[in-house]
C-alpha cells in the first residue's frame, strides 16, 4: 500500500519548478500540494508573472525565487519585502542556471515555454540532478548534446509530456535506448488533432488565436496549444521522441485518438502493443514522474470505460496538418534542421497569436525557413544558437511580408 508518511520513503524531495507560473508548473504545484511530506518547494522561476510567483512564494516559501526579467524581480522584491519570507529572489537568465544547478536541489521540473528554457535545463543535466523535462524544446533544438550532458552529468531524466510519459510506462524499466535490445519494434504517438480535425481545409487560413486555443480535451499554454492546432506539438514530439528513447524516425508513427484517453503505445515483434491510459489531465505523467519508481496519489477521478463507451481512432491526415511532414523532414536530415524548425515556429506562433500572421501561413513560414537557411552539423551549444538566431531573423521577415493587414486584435 502506498504511503504518504515521511519515515516510509526518506527525505522530502526538494524541487525546483523552471516555469512555476504556467499550466505544467500549476499542475505540479497540485501535486505536490497533495503530498507535503514527500516534496519540498526549493526555489521557483519564471519569466515576468509578479503577481503569480508572489502568490506561490507566499504559499510555498522556497528558499529560491527567479524572475527573468529584471525589472519584474525587483518588483517581486518590493511586493514581498513584508511578509518575512526565506526567499531569496534572483533574475535573470544567470538566477535560471544557478537554481537549476543548485546543491540543495534534487529534482528539475523543467516547465519553461520554448527555447528559452533550453539553457537551464542544460545545466539541471550538467548538475546531475533529476530531470522531469516538460520542455520539448530542449530536446527538440539540441537533442544530441542535451542527452550527452545528461549522460555525463549523471542526470535522471523523466518525461512528463503525456505521450512520452506513456511511452516511458511501456517500454521495460531497464530500457537503454536501443528499442531492438528489447524487442520494441514501432512507437506509436497519438494526437487528438486539435480543434481543427474536421474543420474544412478551405477555412483554416481565417481561424483565431482563440479559436486554435481551445483544445478539445486538454488545458495548456497559449504558445503548445497553437502547436496542436497544427500539429507542430506532435512535430516536435516525434523528435523528442527520437532523443529520448533512441528510436529512429521510420519506427516512430502518430495514429490520431480524438478522445486523448490512450496516451501513446509501444508495438513489440511478437505481435503485442502496451498503452498508457487516463484522463487528460497532466497531473498523472507530472505524478508518476514525481514520484518514479513510485506511485503517488493525485486528486485526478478513476477512468469509468464503461463510462467512456467508446475509444476511436484513424490515420493521421498529413495534408491537413503539413506541420508534421516539416517535423519528420527535418528529424531526417539532422544537425541544425529541428532547431530551425522550432525557432521558426515560435516566431510564427506568436505572430499569429498578435493577430499578424494567419494560421495557415504558420507552416508556410516553417517551410521558407528550412528551405532558406542551411543545415548545420551541430558540435556545441553555439551552433544551435547560432541557427536559432539566425532562423528567427529569416522568420521574421518572411512574417513582415505576410503580415496580416486591417486585422483588429487577436
Ligand atoms: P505556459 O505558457 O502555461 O507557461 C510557460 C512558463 O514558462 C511560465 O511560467 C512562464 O513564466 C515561463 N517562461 C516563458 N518564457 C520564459 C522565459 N523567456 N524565461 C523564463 N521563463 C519563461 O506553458 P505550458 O503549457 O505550461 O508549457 C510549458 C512547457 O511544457 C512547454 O515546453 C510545453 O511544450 C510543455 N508541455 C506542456 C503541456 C501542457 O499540458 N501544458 C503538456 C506537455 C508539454
Ligand atoms: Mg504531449
Amino acid at each position: 500500500m502506498q504511503t504518504t508518511t515521511g519515515t516510509a520513503h526518506g527525505a522530502p524531495r526538494r524541487v525546483c519548478i523552471l516555469g512555476a507560473t504556467g499550466s505544467i508548473g500549476a499542475s505540479t504545484l497540485d501535486v505536490i500540494a497533495c503530498h507535503p511530506d514527500r516534496f519540498e518547494v526549493t526555489a521557483l522561476a519564471a519569466h515576468r508573472n509578479v503577481p503569480r510567483l508572489a502568490a506561490l512564494c507566499r504559499r510555498f516559501r522556497p528558499r529560491y525565487a527567479v524572475l527573468v526579467d529584471a525589472a519584474a524581480a525587483r518588483a517581486l522584491e518590493v511586493e514581498l519585502a513584508a511578509d518575512r519570507l526565506p526567499t531569496s529572489i534572483l533574475a535573470g537568465e544567470a538566477g535560471l542556471i544557478t537554481v537549476a544547478s543548485l546543491a540543495e536541489v534534487d529534482t528539475v521540473l523543467a516547465a519553461i515555454v520554448g527555447a528559452a528554457g533550453l539553457a537551464s535545463t542544460l545545466a539541471a543535466a550538467r548538475a546531475g540532478k533529476r530531470i522531469l523535462l516538460a520542455n520539448k524544446e530542449a530536446l527538440v533544438l539540441g537533442g544530441a548534446l542535451f542527452m550527452a550532458a545528461v549522460r555525463d552529468g549523471g542526470a535522471t531524466l523523466l518525461p512528463i509530456d503525456s505521450e512520452h510519459n506513456a511511452i516511458f510506462q511501456c517500454l521495460p524499466p531497464t530500457y537503454a535506448r536501443d528499442p531492438t535490445e528489447v524487442g520494441v519494434r514501432r512507437i506509436l504517438l497519438t494526437a487528438s488533432g486539435g480543434p481543427f480535425r474536421t474543420r474544412p481545409v478551405g477555412e483554416l487560413a481565417d481561424v483565431t488565436p482563440d479559436e486554435a486555443c481551445a483544445h478539445p480535451n486538454w488545458s495548456m499554454g497559449r504558445k503548445i496549444s497553437v502547436d496542436s492546432a497544427t500539429m507542430m506539438n506532435k512535430g516536435l514530439e516525434v523528435i523528442e521522441a527520437h532523443w529520448l528513447f533512441g528510436v529512429a524516425a521510420e519506427a516512430i508513427d502518430v495514429v490520431i485518438h480524438p478522445q486523448s484517453i490512450v496516451h501513446s503505445l509501444v508495438e513489440y515483434v511478437d505481435g503485442s502493443v502496451l498503452a498508457q491510459l487516463g484522463h487528460p489531465d497532466m497531473r498523472t505523467p507530472i505524478a508518476q514522474a514525481l514520484g518514479y519508481p513510485e506511485r503517488i496519489a493525485t486528486p485526478v477521478p478513476a477512468l469509468d470505460l464503461a463510462q467512456r463507451g467508446s475509444l476511436s481512432f484513424e490515420a493521421c491526415d498529413f495534408e491537413r496538418f503539413p506541420c508534421l511532414t516539416l517535423a519528420y523532414a527535418a528529424l531526417r536530415a539532422g544537425g541544425t534542421a529541428p532547431a530551425l524548425l522550432n525557432a521558426a515556429n515560435e516566431i510564427a506562433v506568436e505572430a499569429f497569436l498578435a493577430g499578424k500572421l494567419r494560421f495557415t501561413d504558420i507552416v508556410t513560414t516553417c517551410a521558407h525557413v528550412l528551405a532558406h537557411v542551411p543545415v548545420a552539423a551541430v558540435a556545441a551549444l553555439d551552433d544551435v544558437h547560432a541557427a536559432d538566431t539566425t532562423a528567427r531573423s529569416v522568420a521574421q521577415g518572411f512574417v513582415a511580408s505576410r503580415l496580416v493587414q486591417g486585422r483588429v486584435t487577436p
